[in-house]
C-alpha cells in the first residue's frame, strides 16, 4: 500500500502514521525524519540542505524532491510506505507521481485525518511542555498530578507560544489554505478518503485501519 496521510496540526498525524505504518508493515516515511537524517548523517543532499537552513532559507523544492526520491528508492519502500509531510503541493505531487512512475508505481490513497477547529484548539491549547525533560502534559486529557510541575521529572512546565489559542487558528489558517489545493487535487482524482479524527487513539486507529485494508497487498 502506498499511502499519503494528510491533516491539519492537532489531529494526531504522528501518531496516527505510527499505529497505521506498524499495523500494515510498510515503512512511516516523513520529511521531518528524512531531513534529519539526511543533515547529521551529512549526504551531499543533506550538506546543502543545512546551508539553506543556516542561512534562515527555505530548502528550495528540488533538494527536498531528491531526498524524498532517494528514500523511496531504498529496499524496504518496494512493499509500500506511508508518507508524512509530503507532498504539501500540487506541484510537489506531479514529482511524487514522476518518481513512483520511475519505479512503475502508484499512489493508492490518500488518507485525511478531519478534525474540527475548535477542537483543533482544545487538543493543542491545552498542551503543557516540561522544560526539563520535554514531556508533553495536557490540562484536560493528561493532565499532571500537580498543575505546572512535571509528574516524571519536577520540572516546570511552559505554555509553548505556538500552542495559544490565536497562534493555533492562526497556524489552522495557514495549513487550510496551504493544503485545501493539494485535497482538491486528489479529491478529483478520485484517491481522496476523508476521515473522522475525533475521539480517542484507539478508536481514530481502528477506523484507519478499517479503512485502508482494501487497499493493502
Ligand atoms: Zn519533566
Amino acid at each position: 500500500m502506498r499511502l499519503v496521510l494528510v491533516g491539519p496540526p492537532g489531529a494526531g498525524k504522528g501518531t496516527q502514521a505510527e499505529f497505521i505504518a506498524d499495523h500494515f508493515a510498510i515503512p512511516k516515511i516523513s520529511t521531518g525524519d528524512i531531513f534529519r537524517g539526511n543533515v547529521s548523517g551529512g549526504s551531499d543532499l543533506g550538506k546543502l540542505a543545512k546551508k539553506y537552513m543556516d542561512a534562515g532559507d527555505l530548502v528550495p523544492d528540488e533538494v527536498t524532491v531528491a531526498m524524498v526520491r532517494e528514500r523511496l528508492a531504498e529496499d524496504d519502500a518496494k512493499v509500500g510506505f506511508l508518507l508524512d509531510g509530503f507532498p504539501r503541493t500540487i506541484g510537489q505531487a506531479h514529482e511524487l507521481d514522476a518518481i513512483l512512475n520511475e519505479f512503475d508505481a502508484a499512489l493508492d490513497i490518500v488518507l485525511d485525518l478531519e478534525v474540527d477547529n475548535d477542537e483543533v484548539v482544545r487538543r493543542l491549547s491545552g498542551r503543557r511542555l516540561c522544560k526539563r525533560c520535554g514531556h508533553v502534559w495536557h490540562v484536560e486529557f493528561d493532565p499532571p498530578k500537580v498543575p505546572g510541575i512535571c509528574d516524571k521529572c519536577g520540572g516546570e512546565l511552559y505554555h509553548r507560544d505556538d500552542d495559544y489559542p490565536d497562534t493555533v487558528r492562526h497556524r489552522l489558517d495557514v495549513y487550510v489554505r496551504q493544503t485545501r489545493p493539494l485535497i482538491e487535487f486528489y479529491n478529483g482524482r478520485e484517491q481522496l478518503v476523508g476521515m473522522d479524527a475525533h475521539g480517542p487513539v484507539e478508536d481514530v486507529t481502528e477506523r484507519a485501519i478499517a479503512l485502508l485494508a482494501p487497499f493493502a497487498g
